[in-house]
């Protein structure tokens, strides 16, 4: 039996985005579930403007999943750089060689089989499905949160395990019941469209949604109190002192570890805040320090924590250098421009200083 609510929902979605929504994004008009894949990941919290030079990048770069197996991380990361969330782009390059690997570089269609491969959960996975396949499944991204949340009136933080549960049986009632003419696909990017163009975080455009007249928060004039913002928690805050060590024109880089933060991201090597500067640069790093400058502290917002960075320039002396370690190199300037480096210490990069 079709319930009145959720027929109307999904027909009204599906006739606005056929007029109003939007058909020429890069990763549209194709079915190659590899550049489907691509732009989900690239997706997943970055805008449509920021992502679509790095998509067209990245697939001239890499235009199908066997090219990006064979990629270095290296390669994959520094074109990855400046996009964030760099666990999106290893995690891709290793998904690429299970697929190559394991799946004959074919894109699997189980649902299952998807979700098992590495930073693809369960609302990616059944966009890939829909946008390449046609097959009828749900999604549930961030935007379709705040939607749902409003239409509904969903009184709970979509965080939550339980308001989540709730929300993606919503979706999954949603779903237009007749799949034909590309309504599926059709549904699934008017939900995109909707929640990137009408139903936005702030001042949506409740007036022209095609959805307006069943939405409760709209109805009851409360757009403003849905979704429910997540539970207030102080942001922790991390201090760390970032070294800019430059000598003859090269400037020392570390790899961070695979794990964690930035990882697998060259960075400036950091220090202890209470150790003694020039005895640590010694000892760590063979060198004597010929001129120090205090560079004032930037904030850096991660989802958990803020990192406050304090930059500190050193022009080594040059008769000291021995580095010992493999993960960690004197670079060029130039150099630095072709491997992947977070978006903060890029920007330390790019002061201008002497000697560099
Ligand atoms: S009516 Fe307003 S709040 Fe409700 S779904 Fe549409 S844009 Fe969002």
């Amino acid at each position: 039996m079709f319930n009145a609510q959720d027929l109307n929902f999904s027909f009204q979605l599906i006739r606005w985005q056929r007029v109003h929504g939007r058909h020429q994004l890069p990763w549209q008009n194709t079915r190659d579930p590899y550049a489907i894949w691509l732009s989900e990941i690239m997706l997943q919290q970055t805008r449509v403007t920021t992502v679509i030079p790095y998509y067209v990048r990245f697939l001239r770069y890499f235009p199908n999943v066997k090219s990006l197996s064979l990629a270095s991380l290296d390669e994959v990361l520094a074109l990855w750089s400046g996009l964030g969330y760099y666990s999106r782009g290893r995690n891709l390059h290793k998904a690429a060689r299970l697929i190559v690997s394991i799946h004959q570089s074919k894109f699997p269609q189980e649902i299952s089989i998807i979700k098992q491969l590495p930073g693809i959960g369960p609302s990616t996975a059944a966009a890939i499905l829909v946008f390449s396949y046609g097959k009828r499944y749900a999604i549930l991204d961030g935007n379709v949160k705040r939607i749902l949340a409003r239409y509904f009136g969903v009184k709970g933080y979509p965080g939550e395990r339980k308001t989540e549960a709730l929300l993606w049986k919503k979706a999954e009632e949603l779903l237009p019941k007749n799949n034909v003419k590309g309504n599926i696909e059709a549904y699934s990017q008017g939900l995109m469209d909707l929640g990137a163009t009408i139903c936005t975080r702030t001042k949506p455009k409740c007036a022209v949604c095609p959805i307006h007249l069943k939405c409760v928060a709209f109805q009851e004039n409360r757009v403003d109190k849905f979704p429910i913002p997540r539970p207030r928690k102080s942001l922790l805050v991390k201090e760390a002192v970032m070294l800019m060590i430059i000598r003859r024109g090269m400037v020392l880089l570390e790899r961070r570890p695979s794990k964690g933060i930035w990882g697998g991201l060259w960075c400036l090597p950091e220090m202890p805040a209470n150790e003694n500067i020039s005895q640590y640069c010694a000892h760590c790093f063979g060198i004597k320090i010929k001129q120090l400058i205090h560079i004032p502290s930037v904030d850096h917002v991660f989802t958990h924590f803020k990192l406050r960075i304090h930059p500190r320039f050193i022009q080594a002396n040059s008769k000291f250098s021995v580095i010992s370690q493999s993960e960690r190199v004197w670079m060029s300037f130039s150099k630095t421009m072709e491997v992947g480096i977070p978006s903060p210490v890029r920007n330390l990069l790019n002061l201008n200083f002497p000697h560099k």
